[in-house]
C-alpha cells in the first residue's frame, strides 16, 4: 500500500472540514505520482483522475514568498532609515548572513544630502559592523575630506551587500537581487540631493546598466524609479579599493571629485569647512 496515502487522505478531509474548496486540490492529488513504499510492489489503486474545475481565482495563496518579495515587503514597510536598518538586520534571505559575523548596514547621518553606495563589505567592515572602515574606507573618507564632506556630518554610506561575502569573492547575482530592494528603499527614504555609487557593482546594480564604470564616471546622470517623488542626482566614482590597486587612476578620482563639489555647490549643500 503507498505508505503516503493515509496522511495525504487525512490531511484532505482535515481541509475539507476546514471550509476549503477541495475541487482543486483531489484532483493534484488524484494526478499525483505515488511512490511505493518498501517492499511493497503492488499496482496502487488510484482514486479517478477528475477534470480541474475551471481556473477561477485560486482559492489558496501560496504561504512561501520568495527572499525577494520578502525583502520588498520589509523594506517597504520601513518608514525610516532606522526602521529599515532593522529589517536588514532582520532579513534572513541572503545566505551571506550565514557566513558573516555581523550586518553591515550604514555608517554616518541618517538624514544626510550626500549618499555613499559602494558595493560590499570586507573583513574590516565585517568585523565592526561598518561599512568602508578598512584601508579603501580611510582614503575614501581622506578624498570626501577634500570637498567639505564627512560622515559625521553630511554624509550617509552605505553598500549593495549588506553581508560580507566569504573570501570577499565577488556577491552573487542572487545575492545582489535580495538585498536590492533595501537598496532601493534607502535611496528613496533618504530622497539624497547627490547619490555617489563607487565602483562598476554599485553602478550596475542601481542604475541598472552595463556601461563600463570609465565610461559612467565623471558625468552628471539622474536615478529615478517607481516610488520616487523625483529622480535623484547620481554620479559614478571609481572605487577607493580600485584606486589603492591604481594610484595612476588618481587623476580621474580627482576630475570626480571636483564635479562632485561643483554639482553640491550648485545644489546649495553645506560642507564642512566652507563658507
Ligand atoms: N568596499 C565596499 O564597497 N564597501 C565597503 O563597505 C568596504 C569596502
Amino acid at each position: 500500500m503507498d505508505a503516503a496515502a493515509p496522511a495525504a487522505r487525512a490531511l484532505l478531509a482535515f481541509w475539507r472540514a476546514a471550509g476549503v474548496d477541495m475541487d482543486e486540490a483531489e484532483a493534484v492529488y488524484a494526478g499525483a505520482p505515488v511512490t511505493p513504499a518498501a517492499g511493497d510492489r503492488q499496482p496502487v489503486q488510484r482514486p479517478a483522475l477528475r477534470e480541474p474545475p475551471p481556473r477561477t481565482a485560486p482559492k489558496l495563496k501560496a504561504s512561501v514568498n520568495s527572499p525577494v518579495d520578502n525583502a520588498r515587503a520589509l523594506a517597504a514597510a520601513a518608514k525610516s532609515v532606522a526602521k529599515l536598518r532593522t529589517a536588514v538586520a532582520a532579513f534572513d534571505g541572503c545566505a551571506l548572513k550565514a557566513t558573516a559575523r555581523t550586518t553591515v548596514f550604514s555608517d554616518g547621518v541618517d538624514d544626510a544630502p550626500v549618499l555613499i553606495i559602494g558595493e560590499a563589505p570586507g573583513k574590516d567592515e565585517d568585523e565592526r559592523g561598518k561599512p568602508f572602515v578598512g584601508r579603501s574606507g580611510q582614503l575614501l573618507d581622506a578624498m570626501l575630506a577634500q570637498i567639505g564632506l564627512s560622515r559625521d556630518s553630511n554624509v550617509l554610506i552605505s553598500n549593495t551587500i549588506y553581508w560580507r561575502p566569504p573570501g570577499n569573492r565577488d556577491p552573487t547575482q542572487g545575492e545582489i537581487v535580495a538585498c536590492l530592494p533595501f537598496v532601493e528603499r534607502l535611496i528613496e527614504l533618504t530622497q539624497p540631493k547627490l547619490l555617489i555609487l563607487t565602483g562598476k557593482a554599485a553602478a550596475h546594480t542601481v542604475l541598472k546598466r552595463e556601461d563600463g564604470v570609465m565610461k559612467l564616471r565623471g558625468r552628471r546622470l539622474s536615478y529615478t524609479r517607481e516610488g520616487l517623488t523625483s529622480p535623484v542626482n547620481a554620479m559614478v566614482m571609481l572605487h577607493p579599493a580600485y584606486l589603492l590597486r591604481q594610484p595612476q587612476q588618481k587623476r580621474s578620482a580627482w576630475a570626480d571629485l571636483l564635479l562632485a563639489e561643483t554639482w553640491l555647490e550648485e545644489l546649495g549643500v553645506a560642507r564642512t569647512g566652507r563658507p
